[in-house]
């Protein structure tokens, strides 16, 4: 008995010891290039204009898209797969790309839809987002970022058809598979181009999953952190965190509007026009690389990084 003791307290000096010496520098998060993600928008307006002005489930363009993604991803050693599921009579396409390493009981998973609607080439909602997510990817590799967390980044497809592909994606996970995915965040619609600078209402779902309010704060946090202020949003299963909301996984994102009207206030906080949508091309063929704003885009894709490394580490 004794012996058990002093051996156990001399692991804890060595365990003590040990951890100092390895603790690593606290890793800050990248200042994503703005320009890199306006980058990969174009990549994927031209995918657009190449294959009949859209990217929509079913049509040549996802695909296109779901492709191009995925390349960019292999060629930075993510770990890629493209699941299929059926709808509407037509193949949908979701990226699942895995960054390596990181506690794989402990996922942290990021996601925005890549369909676009038949009517436009959907630079705004949601090449915005997803080309965000995937520099933020890009960019965890440059920077040899090295999370505690595993980190799952999720491209759906045929969100605008009602959420099928995330929903297709969370129905094929086990509960065991569930249980290990910590937190979701989800992007769509990150560059509206008469921007306000929303983050999804924490407690939005109920009953409230308390992860779900970190997430809003951390958000939050880090719009503060480059003093951008920021009000709640209630998406109401707009968009694709409500399959992992409603499988009791704790979700965040951030949105910067749609069709709604900027007030007046709105206005003298973010700057745009007041009485003017958000985004007037929202779902429209004025959805192109001119439908943007870049300052939003910059700092969303900014927070977007801020957060993943705070979640992350
Ligand atoms: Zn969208």
């Amino acid at each position: 008995m004794r012996i058990l003791i002093a051996l156990a307290a001399a692991l804890m000096v060595a365990g003590a010891t040990t951890a100092q010496a390895a603790a690593p520098a606290v890793m800050a998060a990248p200042n994503i290039n703005g320009a890199n993600v306006k980058a990969h928008l174009t990549q994927l307006q031209s995918i657009a204009s190449a294959n009949g002005g859209n990217r929509a489930h079913g049509r040549p363009g996802y695909l296109a898209s779901v492709n191009w993604v995925k390349s960019k991803l292999d060629a930075a050693g993510f770990t890629t797969r493209v699941q299929s599921f059926t709808y509407g009579g037509a193949t949908g396409y979701n990226l699942i790309a895995d960054y390596p390493g990181g506690d794989a009981n402990n996922v942290v998973m990021l996601g925005g839809h890549l369909d676009s609607v038949t009517s436009g080439p959907g630079i705004n909602d949601n090449g915005t987002g997803s080309a965000s997510i995937l520099e933020v990817a890009l960019q965890m590799k440059a920077t040899n970022f090295k999370p505690t967390k595993h980190v799952r980044f999720g491209w759906w497809g045929a969100e605008e058809l009602g959420l099928r592909g995330s929903r297709a994606y969370v129905n094929s996970l086990s509960s065991t598979e569930k249980s290990r995915i910590k937190a979701y965040l989800n992007f769509d619609m990150t560059g509206s181009p008469n921007p306000g600078y929303f983050v999804y209402d924490g407690t939005e779902h109920k009953p409230v999953i308390p992860g779900s309010v970190d997430l809003q704060k951390r958000l939050e946090a880090g719009f503060a952190s480059f003093g951008v202020p920021t009000e709640l949003t209630l998406v109401n299963g707009r968009s694709d965190h409500a399959a992992f909301t409603a499988a009791g996984i704790a979700t965040g994102g951030t949105f910067t509007g749609a069709e709604k009207i900027k007030t007046t206030a709105q206005a003298q906080k973010w700057g745009g026009t007041a009485g003017q949508a958000f985004d007037r091309c929202y779902h429209r063929s004025c959805d192109t690389m001119s439908n943007i704003n870049d300052t939003a885009l910059d700092r969303n894709a900014d927070v977007i990084a801020w957060t993943l490394w705070a979640t992350a580490a």
